[in-house]
């Protein structure tokens, strides 16, 4: 570290390079025993507070024998953490596939891993910061690529009108727990990227250790670029498209290139799988292909399958502001060209990005496009975000129905360590050991005692009232108010009343002021002689977002009024640190976006994780999870197109939900002051969601879903040199080029005693093969309720086998397919292209159809 420290002392080092302090409590009760005050003045930041610390009081604690024996034993734990089996190295290697992914590659524009990085703006980041924490904490293998941007995401304050004030305070790299990565001669790592005209951007790799999981960020703030390249790293979601585009050009091209170099340098095994968190790193595909036609002579296509194959897609939002679309003539200028790379074609390289489908934009290249095109597998963060991104996404898999698009769904979760309150794991620990670990054995937590769980939950509510005093006053001292204006302040809040919380960025979809669209019912809540509920509210609105930062005007001004102030307060400069206290401290957590536009959502996970009941629209993780027990659903008007009229309606019903509700439970107490009913929903909520919204629950889903599969389908490819990848590439050609005369014929079904609800109908389909193999395609058939127009509600499918040619030569295919349902019943047959190294079936896009679905004869069955 840059203090030099007495000998004894060294494992401090140790221990601070990693970032697993920022969610191991025992390592930092060590840090915060090196001076309690400091620690607290330096916000928690271990190296801040080893360079601030008086080097007399680091003399006596490198004599004093209780805090060295602390030290070594957490250093050795530490040791012991990072080295140890668990449990990705239990999972047995299958004998076809090869077992689990040697490397996983995971990109990602933002991290947020502790409030002292501030290098993520909200959710997408967040979660990029979890995933590696549980892949730590489960062995998973995963090497980590960002950007260092050297001056984050911005600070947040308030002027004395309440608008948004944005600083962005530079951070020093030499000041954080990083590392510059190097080669074995010492030399600092450089990576380069061209650029047209011949410039060159370049970048360093600072290399930091989240637990297990190494994560390389490149930063191109370096003598060897000029001005402008030096700057490509400076903000997280700053400058306009050129900018943004070289940060995703550095991400995914340098983002490979450092790979190659740290697995160069330390021996680490390539990755097999490369998983893209959302479109920013999609150029990372463009680049493996780049590898593969220059190192192993593949052609682009051949390429383009072994890289499909070994890439995971996650997308993250169906709100279009949240997509990168750059002007297709900006790529062009990137790519094309003096900046073309022959083994890259510029057409090849818009094709990936370009919006094909009905409402596309053809003057715009889309990043989430080039992303699903680039890979194999893709996913969204909850149930209905999938189902949302297979109705917007559709277009891109042709023909098909939207239950058949490839886009499945992982939910996302949040890592325990990082958000729970140290009293609630305690608690928890005590009544059912190690469920956080094992996410098994969460139901003992109903018998959680009432009392106890009270009084803590009380503790943390009381923090919360004494952490937001202290805040409001900074806030607004800062805005000019003097000593005695603040005076107030002192009795903001209540440890003892109802708490809800809102915290979140502000795109207008989450609807910051829904609260507010009848002032006068939220004041007579906030102020009700025997239920009243106390609010406390963060967000920041992105800096170019000025109907974002109206709202948080119009928040606070609302929060200003002397009136409510003490129950109503907004805390500015929402992060990390400021999240946890929220979603330990608050005992409701309010949620109200437009449905269906918030993906997943993860804040109300971490309430609910703390023992905070959620009150929330049903979209995202909530429209999953909820069961009528854990919390309250706000009723959504969605459907509905009027969006005053939607607001007016579901604010009326959050008013309603609160006072009828949540503030009645909360308030009914039984003789003893516990309100046992609130209680029974705080354990139902430990107990039943508690292992579901837990991110190491996500990260085995990734692992069993899409890793494992992912490299299995990767090695495939490379295998032989990359024999299954020229096989695939010539065999996808060939059934493209045919596909325009494939054609279902003639289908022909009988039920030979007549339909009747438990019996079968045979089916036969006489299919054009257009000089296809009888194995390049899947014929089913495809069956289930219909509605009016003969739509196919739900559908099943059975594949039908090939039978003897029909007296034209034609192929045909046999099969039955069972009456389950009485009513309206209809079929169809469906031709798709099938190969052993194809995903999924829509994979290609390809299918051919009958010109008319067929209903059972005689209509309706009995
Ligand atoms: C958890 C978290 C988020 C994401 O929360 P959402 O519910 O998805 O809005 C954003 N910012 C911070 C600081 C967080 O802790």
């Amino acid at each position: 570290m840059r203090t030099a420290l007495p000998e004894p002392l060294r494992p401090l080092e140790e221990l601070i390079l990693n970032l697993r302090w920022s969610w191991h409590h025992e390592t930092r009760d060590l840090f915060r025993s090196v001076d309690p005050a400091l620690w607290d003045a330096v916000g928690h930041d271990p190296v801040r507070l080893l360079g601030e610390v008086a080097p007399e009081r680091l003399e006596r604690l490198a004599g004093d024998r209780r805090f060295l024996r602390r030290l070594d034993d957490l250093a050795e734990e530490l040791r012991e953490y990072l080295t140890a089996p668990r449990w990705y190295q239990s999972l047995g290697a299958s004998a076809d596939s090869g077992g689990p992914a040697r490397a996983i590659a995971y990109f990602s524009p933002e991290y947020g891993i502790t409030a002292a990085l501030p290098q993520y703006s909200g959710g997408l980041g967040i979660l990029a910061g979890d995933h590696l924490k549980s892949a730590s904490d489960l062995g998973v293998p995963i090497i980590a690529v960002g950007l260092l941007y050297r001056h984050g995401y911005f600070a947040q304050s308030l002027s004395r009108d309440g608008r948004q004030l944005e600083r962005y305070p530079p951070i020093d790299p030499d000041g954080l727990p990083l590392t510059l990565l190097r080669e074995t001669d010492g030399a600092p790592v450089r990576v380069t990227i061209g650029l047209p005209q011949g410039r060159r951007l370049h970048a360093q790799v600072w290399l930091a250790r989240v637990g297990r999981v190494p994560q390389l960020l490149l930063d191109s703030d370096v003598d060897d670029n000029d001005r402008a390249a030096r700057d490509v790293t400076d903000r997280l979601y700053g400058g306009g498209g050129d900018h943004r585009l070289l940060q995703e050009m550095l991400l995914g091209i340098g983002g490979v290139r450092a790979i190659r170099a740290y697995c160069r340098i330390t021996g680490h095994p390539a990755p097999e799988v490369f998983h893209t968190n959302e479109g920013h790193a999609g150029f990372l595909g463009l680049e493996r292909i780049r590898e593969l036609v220059a190192e192993q002579g593949l052609t682009f296509d051949e390429a383009l399958e072994a890289v499909r194959a070994g890439t995971v897609f996650t997308t993250h939002t169906p709100v279009s502001a949240g997509i990168d679309r750059f002007p297709r003539e900006l790529v062009e200028r990137h790519f094309g060209g003096d900046a073309e790379n022959r083994d890259v074609p510029l057409e090849r390289v818009l094709d990936l990005g370009a919006e094909t489908y009905p409402d596309g934009d053809p003057a715009v290249f889309n990043m989430a496009v080039m992303g699903m095109r680039l890979a194999q597998r893709v996913n969204g963060v909850s149930r209905l975000h999938g189902l949302v991104s297979r109705e917007m996404f559709g277009g891109l898999w042709g023909g098909f129905d939207t239950a058949d698009v490839p886009v499945g769904a992982i939910t996302n979760g949040v890592h325990a360590e990082t958000w729970v309150a140290r009293e609630i794991l305690d608690l928890v620990a005590r009544e059912a050991p190690s469920v956080v670990e094992a996410g098994k054995g969460w139901e003992r937590l109903r018998h959680l005692p009432d009392l106890e769980l009270w009084r803590v939950r009380r503790a943390l509510r009381g923090r919360l009232v004494a952490e937001a005093r202290r805040r409001l006053r900074a806030s607004w001292r800062s805005r000019g108010a003097g000593e005695a204006e603040t005076a107030w302040i002192d009795e903001a809040l209540d440890p003892d009343v109802l708490t809800i919380g809102f915290a979140r960025r502000v795109p207008s979809y989450k609807r910051l002021t829904l609260m507010l669209r009848d002032p006068e019912r939220l004041r007579a809540l906030l102020l009700h002689p025997e239920r009243p509920v106390q609010i406390v509210i963060a967000g920041k609105a992105h800096p170019a977002d000025e109907g974002g930062k109206r709202l948080i005007q119009e928040m606070v001004r609302f929060a200003d009024g002397e009136d409510v102030r003490h129950r109503i307060v907004f805390l500015p400069d929402y992060d990390m640190a400021l999240g946890r206290l929220l979603v330990q401290g608050c005992d409701v957590w309010m949620n109200n976006p437009l449905r269906p536009l918030e993906a997943c959502g993860t804040s109300g996970m971490k309430a609910a994780l703390n023992g905070g009941l959620n009150l929330s629209i049903r979209d995202g993780w909530w429209d999953e999870w909820y069961d009528g027990r854990n919390g309250w659903a706000i009723p959504s008007a969605d459907g509905l197109d009027e969006p005053d009229r939607r607001d007016a309606l579901e604010a009326a019903a959050l008013y309603d939900l609160i006072e009828d509700q949540v503030a009645v439970l909360f308030y009914d107490r039984d003789p003893s002051g516990l309100p046992r009913r609130w209680m029974e929903m705080v354990k139902h909520t430990l107990a039943a969601l508690g292992p579901k919204v837990l991110a190491s629950r996500m990260l085995r889903d990734y692992v069993t879903e899409l890793y494992t599969p992912a490299a299995a389908a990767s090695r495939a490819m490379r295998a032989d040199g990359y024999a299954g990848a020229r096989e695939l590439a010539a065999w996808k050609q060939r059934v493209a080029k045919a596909w325009p005369g494939v054609a279902v014929k003639r289908v022909e079904a009988d039920a030979a005693e007549g339909p009747h609800v438990g019996g079968r109908l045979s089916v036969r389909a006489v299919v054009e093969l257009a000089g296809l193999d009888p194995a390049d395609v899947a014929v089913e058939a495809v069956y289930g309720r219909v509605d009016e127009s003969d739509t196919l509600l739900d559908p099943s499918s059975v594949e039908l086998a090939p039978a003897e040619p029909d007296d034209d030569g034609r192929a045909c295919y046999v099969g039955e397919v069972p009456l389950r349902r009485s009513g309206a019943f209809g079929y169809s047959v469906r031709v798709v292209p099938r190969h052993r190294l194809l995903a999924h079936r829509a994979e290609m896009g390809l299918i051919a159809l009958p010109p008319e679905p067929n209903r059972v004869p005689n209509g309706a069955l009995r």
